[in-house]
C-alpha cells in the first residue's frame, strides 16, 4: 500500500495527497505533519519507512469538505485519491492485491464548485497571464457559473485588471512569473507557475476548439496569439485538476479595456469599492449598496462595481432599467428570492457533481423565471428589462418534464434515491413496490413469529451488519434456542440485553426486498443521468436565463437603495462636466446612521471648460472631513458609470475614463516598501497614464517628507496635472501656500472644509466653502485627541513663536534657539489669571469700545497702553 501511495503522491508533489481508505482520507509523511497542523487534529503514526515512523493523519470522508476548505484557504491544493474498486474486487486478483486508487480531482482555490466551499455572492476565477513578446493578454473564468473571459492588454495595466477580478488563481509561466514578482507581491498574489507547453497558443487553438465542439474559434472572435495561449493554459489547467471532466465554459467573451471604466489597484483600495482598509467585505461600498435577493445579482453587483462601464449608452440603459425598479412597486423581487443558484448549479452538473437537488434547482430556477416573465407586462418596459424579459421563457417543455419527474424536496445524493416521483416510471414504481411490500410482508412476519413463540415483545429490526434479524430480550433467549424453536431460529449473536436470530424465510425475503431496492436506484440513476443530459443539452439558454435574471435582481436591487436612501438619477453625458449637489458619502453616511449622526451634504463642481483643466485646492484642519469629501465625488462617479442612482440631490457627470485616488504617506510597511516611495510610484503613475477624461483624486499628497520637499512635490505635480494631463480633480493639502495658485492658474480654484472655533476647541461643520482655510487647527485637534495639557500648552506657545517669527521673516531655528525651555513645571506655576486680580492693562482694554473709537482715539489708546506694561 505503501508503495502506492509514493507512487501517486510522486505525481502531486506540491499538493496534500488525501489518501482514501474506507472511511477516511489518509495523509501521510510531511502531508500529514502539515496538514496535523492546520486543521489542528492528531497527528499520529503507522507502521514504518526506511527504518523510521511514519506520520499519519486523517479525516472522515463525511466531514471531508470542511477540512478542504480549510486547506484551501490556507494556501494549500488538495490531491483527492479516491479507490477505484471495492476491496471485494481486489481480493479476487490475489488475497493481497492492493485496492486500486487514482486521484480524480486536484482541488485548488481557483477550481472550486461545491457550494460548500464558495462564497454564493462572489465570483471564483480562475485566471491565466500570457506573453507573446511584449504582447500580454489575461484570461479568466469560473468553473462555478461557465463565465470565461479574455483580454488583451498592455503589461502596464496588468496591475490593474487583476485587481479588478481580484482570482482566487492565477496561472504563469516561468518568464511570465519572474518579470511580474513585483506585481504580483504587490497584489499579494501567489502564482501557480505551469510548464511552457501549458501556454503553447497553437495546442491551446485545438484544445479551445475541442472543448467548444467546433472547427475554428473564429465564431467566438479575432483572438490574436497570446490570448490563445492565456486560453488554452485555463483550459489545460482545468483539465489537469479535473482530470478530464471538462467543466462547463461559456464561449469565451473578448473585454475591450476601452469600454471600462479604468480603475488601478492603489485606487481600488483607496476607495474600498470591494473591501475596506482593514480588508473584509464589511465597510466597503459593496457591503452598502448590496440589495440584491440573488447570490448571481450579488456576483453581478459585484462586477459592476470592479468595472464601471464609460459607454454612454450602456449606462443610460442600466440607469433607465433601475429608473424602472425606482417607479414600479418592487413586487417582483419576492418571486427573485425564491430564484436558486441556477449557474452553479449548471456547473456541477456539467462536472458530473451535481445531485438531485441541482436538477430541483433548475427546475426552481425555470418555475421562477415563468413568474416574473408573467409580471412584466408592462407596455414600455426599458430595453434592458425588456430583453431579460424574453430570455425568461421558451423552456416550458424541460420545466414541465422535471416538474413530473423530481418529488419536491429531493436528496442532495444520487445514490440516496427517492427523488424521482411516483408516477414518472413504470418500471421505477414496479420496483419499489416490490420493494415496500417487502417491508409489509415483514411486518407481518413479526405479529406471526410473536403469535408461533409466544414471545409478544419479539422484534424484526434491521442493521448494517446483519441485515434483517429477530431480536428478543435476553430473558425469552433460552426458549428461543430450544427445541423446538431452535429448529426455526438460527442464533446470530448475542449482546448485552438483546439476542439476535435470523430465519431461512426471512433471509430470503431479505434478498427479495434488497434486489428490488437495488433495482429501483438503478433506474433513478438511468433516470438522472437523462434528465441531467436534457438539462445540459441546453445549458447555454439556461445560462442566459439566469444571467436576465441576475440582471433583473441587480436593477431592483439598486432602485430599493435609490429609494430607502433617496439617491437621485444622475445625468450622465458625454461633457467634461462633474457637477455634484448635496452629495454624499454612501459609506460614511451609513455609519453615521448608525450613532444616530446627520452626514453633511455637500456640493462640488468640478466642470471643465473645453479642453481646460478643473481643480479644486481643499484645504482644512485634519479631521474636518476632506478625505470623506474627496472620495465621495469619486464614488458618486463611479456609481453614475456602473448604472446606479447617487447619494446627492443632483449630479452631473461627463463621461469619466478613469479614476485615480491616491493618499498620501498610509503606512505601508506590510509590503515593505518606504512609505513616501509607494506615494511617489503611485503619482507617477497617475501622471504618466490620466487623460483629459481621468478624475483624480489626490489626498495630502508629499506628507511622506520634509515640509519643503513635500510642498515643492505637491506644487509640482498640481501644475503638470492641470497643465498637461488637463485632468478633473479634487487636490487635499494641508500645504496652505499651495492656495496661491488659485489666482495664478485658470481652472484651479480653492475651498475649504469649514470649523468654528469656540472657547479654545474647534467644531468640525463638515461644511465645503469655497476660499482657503486660513489655519490648520492642529494643537486643538490634538487636545481633541487626549494630547496631555501641558503638551498642548506649549505646542501653542511654539506655534506663536514661529507664526509671529514668519511675519517678521526670521528663521525657524533661531526662533526655536530663543524659546524657552520646555518645563512642564514652569508651566504648572503659571496659572491662569482669575478675573479678580486682571492686570491695569487688561481691566483697561475691557473698558473699551472699538465700535465707538474714530482710529485716531484707537491709536492712542494703544500707546497709553503700552506705557503702563
Ligand atoms: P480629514 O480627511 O479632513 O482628516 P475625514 O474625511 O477623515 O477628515 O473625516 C473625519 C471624520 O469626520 C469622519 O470619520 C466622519 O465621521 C466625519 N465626517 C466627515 N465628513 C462628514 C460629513 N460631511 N458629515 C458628517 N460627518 C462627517
Amino acid at each position: 500500500m505503501m508503495a502506492q501511495y509514493l507512487e501517486i503522491k510522486a505525481q502531486y508533489p506540491d499538493a496534500l495527497l488525501f489518501y482514501r481508505m474506507g472511511d477516511f482520507y489518509e495523509m501521510f509523511f510531511d502531508d500529514a505533519v502539515a496538514a496535523a497542523e492546520a486543521l489542528d487534529i492528531a497527528l499520529t503514526k503507522r507502521g514504518k519507512h526506511d527504518g523510521d515512523d511514519i506520520p499519519m493523519c486523517g479525516v472522515p470522508v463525511h466531514a471531508a469538505e470542511a477540512y478542504l476548505l480549510t486547506l484551501i484557504r490556507k494556501g494549500f491544493r488538495v490531491a483527492v485519491g479516491e479507490q477505484l474498486e471495492r476491496p471485494e474486487e481486489a481480493k479476487k486478483r490475489g488475497y493481497k492485491a492492493v485496492v486500486k486508487r487514482d486521484v480524480v480531482r486536484l482541488v485548488t482555490p481557483g477550481t472550486l464548485t461545491e457550494d460548500a466551499l464558495l462564497d454564493a455572492r462572489r465570483h471564483n476565477f480562475l485566471a491565466a497571464i500570457a506573453a507573446v513578446r511584449d504582447d500580454w493578454a489575461l484570461a479568466w473564468c469560473d468553473i462555478s457559473t461557465g463565465a470565461f473571459h479574455v483580454m488583451p492588454l498592455s503589461r502596464a495595466r496588468i496591475g490593474a485588471e487583476l485587481a479588478r477580478l481580484a482570482p482566487s488563481e492565477l496561472l504563469v509561466s516561468d518568464k511570465v512569473d519572474e518579470v511580474l514578482r513585483p506585481v504580483l507581491e504587490d497584489l499579494g498574489m501567489q502564482p501557480t507557475v505551469l510548464g511552457a507547453a501549458s501556454f503553447d497558443s497553437g495546442s491551446g487553438e485545438s484544445r479551445l476548439a475541442g472543448v467548444f465542439g467546433v472547427q475554428t474559434l473564429a465564431g467566438f472572435g479575432d483572438f490574436a496569439r497570446v490570448e490563445l495561449s492565456a486560453m488554452g493554459a485555463l483550459v489545460d489547467y482545468l483539465d489537469i485538476t479535473q482530470k478530464g471532466r471538462l467543466p462547463r465554459l461559456r464561449p469565451p467573451r473578448q473585454e475591450v479595456v476601452t469600454r471600462l471604466m479604468q480603475i488601478d489597484a492603489a485606487t481600488r483600495r483607496n476607495l474600498e469599492l470591494t473591501a475596506s482598509l482593514q480588508g473584509g467585505r464589511a465597510g466597503s461600498l459593496l457591503s452598502v449598496i448590496d440589495r440584491t435577493v440573488t447570490a448571481a445579482g450579488a456576483r453581478l453587483l459585484e462586477r459592476r462595481i470592479a468595472s464601471p462601464s464609460r459607454d454612454l449608452a450602456v449606462i443610460r440603459e442600466r440607469l433607465e432599467a433601475v429608473r424602472w425598479g425606482v417607479e414600479g412597486d418592487g413586487r417582483l423581487r419576492d418571486a427573485l428570492r425564491q430564484v436558486p443558484d441556477l449557474d452553479r448549479a449548471l456547473s456541477r452538473l456539467g462536472l458530473e457533481r451535481g445531485g438531485p437537488r441541482d436538477l430541483a434547482a433548475v427546475r426552481a430556477a425555470l418555475a421562477q423565471a415563468e413568474q416574473i416573465h408573467a409580471q412584466l407586462t408592462e407596455a414600455e418596459l426599458p430595453a434592458l428589462v425588456r430583453q431579460a424579459a424574453e430570455t425568461l421563457t421558451g423552456q416550458d417543455a424541460l420545466l414541465d418534464r422535471l416538474d413530473a419527474a423530481l418529488v419536491a424536496d429531493p436528496p442532495l445524493m444520487v445514490r440516496d434515491g427517492e427523488f424521482i416521483a411516483p408516477g414518472f416510471d413504470a418500471a421505477l414504481d414496479e420496483a419499489r413496490t416490490l420493494r415496500d411490500e417487502g417491508r409489509g410482508v415483514i411486518a407481518g412476519l413479526q405479529g406471526r413469529y410473536a403469535e408461533e413463540t409466544g414471545i409478544g415483545s419479539l422484534k424484526i429490526k434491521h442493521n448494517n451488519v446483519l441485515g434483517y434479524f429477530v431480536e428478543t430480550t435476553a430473558a425469552h433467549a433460552q426458549k428461543m434456542m430450544s427445541p423446538p424453536l431452535s429448529e426455526q431460529f438460527i442464533h446470530r449473536q448475542t449482546t448485552a440485553n438483546q439476542v439476535r436470530f435470523t430465519t431461512v424465510e426471512l433471509s430470503e425475503l431479505e434478498t427479495r426486498i434488497l434486489n428490488a431496492g437495488n433495482e429501483a436506484l438503478q433506474i433513478e440513476k438511468r433516470l438522472f443521468d437523462t434528465l441531467r443530459d436534457a438539462v445540459m443539452a441546453v445549458a447555454p439558454a439556461l445560462s442566459e436565463l439566469a444571467l436576465a435574471l441576475a440582471e433583473i435582481d441587480l436593477s431592483l436591487g439598486l432602485a430599493d437603495l435609490a429609494r430607502a436612501r433617496d439617491w437621485c438619477l444622475p445625468r450622465v453625458d458625454d461633457s467634461r462636466a462633474f457637477h455634484v449637489e448635496a452629495g454624499r458619502h454612501p459609506v460614511v453616511e451609513a455609519a453615521l446612521a448608525g450613532d444616530g449622526a446627520p452626514f453633511i451634504a455637500n456640493d462640488c463642481d468640478l466642470s471643465a471648460e473645453g479642453d481646460a483643466a478643473s481643480v479644486t485646492l481643499l484645504t482644512g484642519p485634519n479631521m474636518a472631513g476632506k478625505s470623506t469629501y474627496l472620495r465621495q465625488n469619486a464614488l458618486i462617479a463611479l456609481l453614475a458609470q456602473m448604472g446606479s442612482y447617487v447619494p446627492a440631490r443632483a449630479a452631473h457627470v461627463g463621461l469619466v475614463s478613469q479614476i485615480f485616488s491616491r493618499v498620501g504617506a498610509s503606512d505601508d510597511l506590510a509590503r515593505g516598501r518606504s512609505t513616501f516611495m509607494v506615494e511617489m510610484v503611485e503619482t507617477a503613475a497617475i501622471l504618466n497614464q490620466a487623460d483629459d477624461r481621468a478624475l483624480v483624486i489626490l489626498d495630502e499628497i508629499g506628507r511622506g517628507t520634509a515640509t519643503y520637499d513635500g510642498l515643492s512635490i505637491a506644487w509640482a505635480v498640481l501644475e503638470q496635472l492641470h497643465a498637461e494631463n488637463r485632468v478633473r480633480a479634487l487636490f487635499a493639502t494641508h500645504y496652505h501656500e499651495l492656495t496661491a495658485l488659485a489666482g495664478k492658474l485658470p481652472g484651479v480654484r480653492n475651498a475649504t472644509v469649514a470649523v468654528k472655533e469656540w472657547q479654545g476647541e474647534v467644531i468640525f461643520l463638515h461644511e465645503v466653502r469655497d476660499g482657503a482655510a486660513d489655519r490648520s487647527y492642529g494643537v486643538q485637534v490634538a487636545q481633541l485627541a487626549g494630547l496631555p495639557q501641558p503638551v498642548i500648552e506649549r505646542a501653542r506657545m511654539v506655534l506663536d513663536a514661529l507664526e509671529s517669527g514668519e511675519r517678521e521673516r526670521a528663521s525657524p531655528k533661531a526662533l526655536i534657539d530663543d524659546l524657552p525651555l520646555f518645563s512642564a513645571a514652569a508651566l504648572r506655576e503659571v496659572p491662569p489669571k482669575p478675573a479678580e486680580t486682571a492686570s491695569e492693562v487688561e481691566s483697561e482694554l475691557r473698558a473699551l469700545n472699538p465700535d465707538e473709537m474714530t482710529p485716531r482715539d484707537a491709536l492712542q489708546a494703544i500707546y497709553a497702553l503700552k506705557t503702563k506694561l
